[in-house]
C-alpha cells in the first residue's frame, strides 16, 4: 500500500511516498480522508519531543475510512464508514479506568506513538472505531477526531455554561472553528480573535474589549497576558496549543484575588469522542475544508499550512 513514510526523524528531506505492507489487524481500514494538523506537520518536520515510534513512520492522527476487512465481526462489518479514536490507551491504567484515556499512563497520539493513517490502510482494533452516522459525510466527519475533539474537550474542560461570554483566540484554525461553533451550540456568547478575516456574513462577532467567561486559546504565548486581563472573575482560560510560543508570564494576584483558572486540554476521552460524533451529525456540522490533496502532493500541502483559510486534507482513491 502507498503511505507517507518519514524514515528518520529531521526534516522533509527524510519523508516520502513509498509502498509498505499493509497492517496485519483485527480491522483494516481503508483511509478516505485524512486531515492535516500541525501535530503532523511537527512529526513529519522532527519539530517536536515526542516520542515518535515506529521509525520508519507513517504520520497522519486524523482520518476516516471504509472498513475493509475485520477478522471476528462484532460492531462493525466491512463497508462501514468509521472515524478512528486518535488516540492509544491501554485501558487498563488509572487514568484509563476513570475515564481519561486522553492521559493514559501507556498511550500517546496515533500517528505519533505508532503509525498513523496517512495512507491507504489502517490497521487497528474495534475499540478505536466510531459509525459515522448516514447523514454525516466522511469529508465532515475528518475534522472530528483532532480539530473537533480538542475544542469539545476544551470546552468541556473549562465548564462552558449557558449564557457565558466565550472568547476563542486563534479562531481560524480547525479547533478553533470547532470551538466557535460548538460553543454556541452549547448556548455560550461567542466571540472570535484573529489574524484572518472572517467574512461578514459568517454571523460571528468580532471581540473588541469585553470581559469573558471561557477563553479557549489554541495559539500560544503570543498576547497571553493581555487576553488573562479579559477574563472575569471565576474566569477560565483553557490552552492547548503552542504555535506562537509556549514561555509566558503569569500575575499571580491576578488569578487568586478574581478566583480565575488556568487550564491545560489535550485531545479527549473516548466517550466524549462517541458523543462529539452524534453532536455533528445532529447538528449538521461541517468541516470547513479549503482544499484537498493527493497523498502524493503532501509536501505542496505542508507548504501551504500557514496561508490555509480552512482545511487542508488529503483524499485518498
Ligand atoms: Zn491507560
Amino acid at each position: 500500500m502507498k503511505a507517507i513514510v518519514t524514515r528518520q526523524p529531521g526534516g522533509l528531506e527524510n519523508t516520502r511516498i513509498e509502498e509498505v505492507e499493509k497492517p496485519n489487524s483485527p480491522v483494516l481500514v481503508r483511509v478516505t480522508h485524512a486531515g492535516l494538523n500541525p501535530v503532523d506537520i511537527n512529526v513529519i518536520l522532527g519539530r517536536v519531543n515526542y516520542n515518535i515510534t515506529p521509525y520508519p513512520h507513517i504520520p497522519g492522527a486524523e482520518f476516516v475510512g471504509v472498513v475493509e476487512s475485520i477478522s471476528s465481526p462484532g460492531r462493525f462489518r466491512t463497508g462501514d464508514r468509521v472515524v478512528v479514536y486518535p488516540r492509544i490507551y491501554d485501558r487498563t491504567c488509572d487514568r484509563c479506568k476513570e475515564g481519561n484515556e486522553e492521559l493514559c499512563r501507556n498511550g500517546g497520539v496515533m500517528g505519533v506513538g505508532c503509525n498513523g493513517g496517512f495512507s491507504e490502510f489502517f490497521g487497528t482494533d474495534e475499540s478505536h472505531l466510531e459509525l459515522v452516522p448516514d447523514s454525516l459525510s466522511l469529508e465532515d466527519a475528518v475534522s472530528i477526531p483532532v480539530g473537533g475533539l480538542t475544542a469539545y474537550h476544551a470546552l468541556k474542560r473549562a465548564g462552558l455554561k449557558r449564557g457565558e461570554k466565550l472568547l476563542v483566540v486563534g479562531a481560524s484554525g480547525n479547533t478553533g472553528w470547532y470551538s466557535l461553533t460548538l460553543g454556541k451550540i452549547m448556548g455560550a456568547k461567542v466571540f472570535y480573535a484573529s489574524r484572518k478575516k472572517f467574512p461578514a456574513d459568517s454571523g460571528l462577532t468580532e471581540w473588541k474589549d469585553e470581559k469573558v467567561d471561557v477563553i479557549v486559546n489554541s495559539i500560544g504565548s503570543e498576547a497571553w497576558e493581555q487576553y488573562v486581563d479579559y477574563l472575569d472573575t471565576n474566569g477560565r482560560i483553557v490552552t492547548f496549543g503552542t504555535l506562537t510560543g509556549k514561555d509566558t508570564r503569569l500575575n499571580l494576584a491576578q488569578l487568586y484575588t478574581g478566583e480565575r483558572s488556568i487550564i491545560g486540554s489535550t485531545g479527549g476521552t473516548r466517550k466524549e469522542f462517541a458523543d462529539l460524533i452524534k453532536l455533528v451529525s445532529e447538528n449538521h456540522i461541517k468541516s470547513r475544508l479549503w482544499k484537498t490533496y493527493d497523498l502524493n502532493d503532501y509536501e505542496k500541502a505542508i507548504s501551504e499550512y500557514g496561508n490555509r483559510e480552512g482545511r487542508i486534507v488529503f483524499k485518498l482513491a
